[in-house]
């Protein structure tokens, strides 16, 4: 390249550069100018590169020049670039800016979910008759899960079929609470007064009345002297208090692998008290299952059999939920209808 086509180039570029430059409306396009005027194929670039193969004195004054342009230059790029970033927190500023003087959106309060509900208050009937609320983590292992409570190995509860694993070996979501009165068990010596509130989970195909997740309750007494009648008074108070006055208990026997007896419990409905409706169907409303704990169950947690007994219960809250509040679909409760949860504003 001739020096002085170099010179000419140079100082072209000086002033399309500037304009250019001074003309990028914003960053994205102030980063493509800067490309083109400043990058590896630009004319300026371009005279660089050949000044090596001038003669001295001309090399040394055009790397001079050459310099001075690109520092020039990449000089206005900044600059433009502070403009821009300037003007762009202006604008954020003005459209952030608040009206002090318009009046307030007021907050809308929520309400409590129906489960919510029903839990809240089932735990306040066994608080008040002094048992304490224990609580357990939703993944558990095997032995809490299932061996801990009587239910060995080849059950058919602990098929995959029934049972959500999760990716680490022997754990999965607890399909009852009650592995949390093992653990309150294994923590604490006798006499044990504790409710377990919580989630659950089974491999189910949702329907009506089936679904993956749900709540229960569940109860354990452990002392001395405990009897199957003390079961039955218990859970007598407990229906009274949730259902009304003159509910009455039917206990029909049942078998679980935990307790020895085990029984189904119904309560008269609350309703037709007894004669059949719409809601019951032959006036008895199926509520829950229970049983004298298994002495195996109390010897795996280190507790002489001999010497304590104690009754366990497990309550459906979305069973409860169903009967008390007329719903028909378990999917409602957890499918976070606003239309379906607004029902339940006010009720205490
Ligand atoms: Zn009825």
């Amino acid at each position: 390249m001739d020096p002085s086509d170099a010179r000419r180039i140079l100082e072209e570029e000086r002033a399309r550069g500037r304009a250019l430059i001074g003309r990028a409306g914003s960053i994205e396009e102030l980063d493509r100018t800067k490309t083109g005027v400043l990058g590896r194929k630009a004319p300026v670039s371009e005279v660089q590169r050949t000044i090596g193969s001038l003669p001295e004195d001309e090399r040394r004054e055009l790397g001079r020049l050459t310099n001075e342009v690109l520092a020039e230059l990449r000089a206005e790029v900044e600059n433009r670039r502070a403009e821009l970033e300037g003007g762009a927190d202006a604008e954020l500023l003005s459209a952030d800016a608040v009206d002090v003087t318009l009046s307030g959106r007021r907050p809308r309060p929520g309400s409590f979910h129906p489960l919510t509900l029903v839990e809240d208050r089932m735990v306040d009937v066994f608080t008040r008759m002094g048992y304490r609320v224990a609580e357990g983590p939703e993944i558990e292992d095997e032995w809490h899960n299932f061996e801990a409570l009587n239910i060995p190995p080849d059950h058919p509860a602990r098929t995959m079929k029934d049972s959500l694993y999760v990716d680490v070996p022997g754990m999965l979501l607890r399909t009852e609470t009650s592995a949390v009165q093992i653990r309150t068990m294994q923590s604490q010596a006798p006499p044990v007064y504790v409710v377990a509130p919580g989630r659950t989970y089974r491999r189910d195909t949702p329907d009506a009345t089936h679904g993956t997740v749900f709540h229960q309750v569940e109860g354990l007494a452990v002392d001395e002297g405990i009897s199957f009648a003390d079961l039955r008074g218990t859970l007598e108070a407990f229906a009274r208090e949730l259902f009304g006055t003159n509910t009455r208990v039917r206990m029909t026997p049942d078998y679980f692998p935990f307790v020895e007896p085990g029984c189904q419990v119904a309560v008269s409905c609350f309703v037709c008290d007894g004669a059949g409706c719409r809601v019951c169907g032959n006036g008895w409303i199926e509520l829950l299952g229970a049983g004298m704990v298994h002495p195996k169950v109390l010897e795996n947690c280190g507790y002489d059999s001999e010497r304590y007994t104690g009754f366990a219960f497990g309550i459906g809250i979305e069973r409860v939920a169903m009967v008390r509040y007329g719903v028909n679909d378990l999917r409602l409760f957890v499918e976070g209808d606003v239309r379906f949860l607004e029902q339940f504003e006010g009720v205490a």
